[in-house]
């Protein structure tokens, strides 16, 4: 990842899709068709893939990073959680990504079991392993990959412009308190910072103004990729928001609630509302290419609108004729 966005003007703007693997296997097929589709018509710089909490998707998270990484030919980057996963499940994941030819790690805590956020209850076993000590909070990880792998990925981290806020202590929710251990896993070598979800931009913003001016220097230019989630429906937003602890700014939700019944409505004004929080970011001032990243729930049709309102899909590749006179895509090349 940070190769592609070094080779992109400064001045650009980037974007990736996040994707969870489906339980089943005609959701695996409806995904791949879709996958195929999306990767085709709006050419995002990188895709993500998530992971189940201790490792509960692990064969699916790997199945679909095959899907994107090796079939699909897209840049993919792999999440992996540490807490509730042994060293073994953690170099098992990691070997299996390196196999597949991935090569970028989003190195995450998780949440502890019972969150069902990511879990995916088709493994139950998988989070009986709470005996690994190795792993207790994401800079564990970012440690890890970085000792037993080099440079050989890279490595994001999460970053909270809200505040984390964890199920057992909700009074800590504030950027003051994450701070210290986000410097942790920058020291350690995370190569980029990818953001929680949030609706509230000026929160955002002083977020992004708090880390470049930070005084240890560490996020004067890595790359932060806030995280956007497009509207599907007003009950997904609200739901959305209230596992994530994001705020619902009060002129956004005065525009949804008013149309809170009509779903196409509300998806409508969810593109205008998600524009706009891109169009003030791209006039934002940032040091190198401006990134986005959707959380799409798997779904195709509002991203892609909001992608197109903000013109955010880049040209297609050029085609370049071989010596041989066969016709190539300049990335196949
Ligand atoms: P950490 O960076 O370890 O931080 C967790 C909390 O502990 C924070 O409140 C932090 O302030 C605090 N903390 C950190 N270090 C210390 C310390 N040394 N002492 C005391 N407190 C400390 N979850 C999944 O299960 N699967 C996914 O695929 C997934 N993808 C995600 C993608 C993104 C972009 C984001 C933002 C989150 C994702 N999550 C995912 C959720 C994430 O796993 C949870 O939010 C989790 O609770 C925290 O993970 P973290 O990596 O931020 O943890």
């Amino acid at each position: 990842i940070t190769d592609k966005l070094a080779a992109l003007p400064p001045d650009s703007n980037y974007f990736s899709l996040e994707f969870f693997p489906p339980k089943t296997q005609s959701g695996f097929a409806n995904l791949h068709a879709r996958l195929s589709r999306m990767a085709q018509a709006l050419r995002p710089l990188f895709v993500n893939v998530t992971w189940g909490a201790g490792g509960s998707t692990s064969a699916k998270s790997l199945a679909l990073a095959e899907l994107t990484q090796r079939s699909l030919q897209l840049t993919t980057c792999l999440h992996l959680t540490c807490t509730n996963m042994s060293r073994k499940l953690v170099d098992e994941a990691l070997e299996s990504a390196k196999a597949l030819g991935v090569r970028n790690i989003l190195a995450l805590r998780g949440d502890p079991p019972r969150s069902d956020e990511y879990r995916d209850d088709s493994n139950p076993d998988a989070e009986a392993d709470d005996s690994n000590k190795d792993f207790t909070w994401a800079v564990d990880l970012v440690r890890y990959i970085k000792k037993e792998h080099g440079d050989y990925f890279c490595v994001g981290v999460a970053g909270y412009p809200e505040g984390h806020s964890d199920q057992s202590h909700p009074e800590h929710q504030s950027v003051g308190h994450d701070l210290p251990y986000l410097v942790e896993k920058a020291a350690a070598g995370a190569d980029f910072i990818m953001t929680q979800l949030f609706y509230d931009v000026e929160a955002y913003k002083e977020y992004e103004r708090r880390l470049r001016e930070h005084e240890s220097g560490l996020f004067k230019t890595i790359p932060i990729i806030p995280g956007l989630m497009p509207v599907q429906s007003y009950q997904i937003l609200r739901r959305t928001t209230k596992l994530s602890h994001a705020a619902l700014p009060p002129d956004v939700l005065k525009r949804l609630e008013a149309i809170k019944g009509d779903d196409e409505a509300v998806k409508r004004v969810g593109v205008d509302i998600i524009s706009e929080v891109i169009e003030t970011m791209k006039a934002t001032p940032n040091p190198g290419p401006r990134g986005f990243h959707f959380y799409t729930l798997n779904l195709e049709k509002v991203v892609t609108q909001v992608l197109e309102r903000s013109s955010l899909i880049p040209p297609a590749t050029p085609m370049v004729t071989a010596p041989n006179g066969d016709v190539w895509s300049d990335h196949a090349i």
